[in-house]
């Protein structure tokens, strides 16, 4: 096990049951850090607000109004398929299934995301990259954007997923098929929902439920999360529930990836070091 590796599980061990003085100065509650060096507590606002283009909201807000429209029919008629068959059983194993998948998705795209490409980078630099790298700087800023800006941008991939699979679902009668698009329809659900799950492991003051759902480890839980948010800023990808960040720090997953990523000529541009820290 690499020494990252290690400190990680460190990390994230004392984050959660009682943090260092050295540590409580740096994290002061989920989602705020405290600049190193400035010897206070950062807000995690940037003061700006979210802005989409006009082609983009409006993509955003169809896709988001056609995300339903296509799931229940997918997750209905599958679920039909596996009952005509006696597969339900496939239908209960979907569900774990799906979360496991949509943490996975979830997490090699913010990985991604923070490791290759730059926010000038033609489409997804304005809509995948820019976003996810101004989150490290401003990570309260996700809970003042609205419903629809954090689920749109999944919902705009998730649209042609789930159109092809209820296409196959119409053309076809194999249990297996069903089983496989009723994983993916949950899983494309699962990571709509992350940013969500997301955005509530930033909140200040999140609700009851949301609360118990994190305890519970249901959805992300915020301690678990700030591992990402501090130094090296290396792990914790995943971010729809976190169940495969212990797992995949473990191997070595992303680090893995990045080097056989660059053995074929294709190298990192993360820029990111102790000075990308939160900003007041
Ligand atoms: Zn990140
Ligand atoms: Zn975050």
């Amino acid at each position: 096990m690499s020494a990252l590796v290690q400190d990680s599980f460190d990390l994230e061990k004392q984050l959660i049951s009682s943090p260092s003085p050295e540590q409580a100065d740096q994290l002061t509650e989920p989602g705020v850090l405290a600049a190193p060096g400035s010897g206070h507590a950062a807000k995690g606002y940037s003061g700006i607000a979210d802005h989409s283009t006009p082609a983009h909201a409006f993509l955003e807000h169809t896709t988001s109004i056609m995300f339903p429209i296509l799931f229940v029919p997918n997750v209905y008629f599958s679920f039909d398929r596996l009952y005509e068959l006696e597969l339900l059983w496939l239908g209960a194993l979907a569900i774990p299934l799906a979360l496991v998948l949509g943490d996975f998705v979830g997490g090699l795209v913010h990985w991604a995301a923070d490791t290759y490409f730059s926010e000038d980078t033609p489409v997804v630099g304005p809509a995948l990259i820019k976003p996810f790298r101004e989150h490290h700087l401003y990570p309260r800023d996700i809970t003042t954007h609205t419903f629809v800006s954090i689920v749109g941008n999944v919902c705009i991939l998730a649209i042609p997923i789930l159109s092809l699979c209820l296409y196959l679902l119409w053309i076809t009668q194999h249990g297996l098929l069903a089983f496989a698009i009723l994983w993916t329809s949950l899983m494309t659900a699962a990571t709509v929902a992350t940013n969500v799950f997301h955005k509530w492991a930033h909140q200040e003051k999140p609700s009851a439920l949301v609360r118990w759902l994190q305890r519970m480890r249901l959805v992300l839980e915020p301690r678990h999360h700030q591992v990402h948010h501090t130094e090296p800023f290396k792990m914790h990808y995943c971010i729809t529930n976190g169940w495969l960040n212990p797992l995949l720090n473990k191997i070595g997953f992303f680090r893995k990836l990045e080097a056989g990523l660059r053995s074929l000529g294709i190298e990192t541009t993360n820029t990111r070091n102790s000075c990308d820290t939160v900003r007041t």
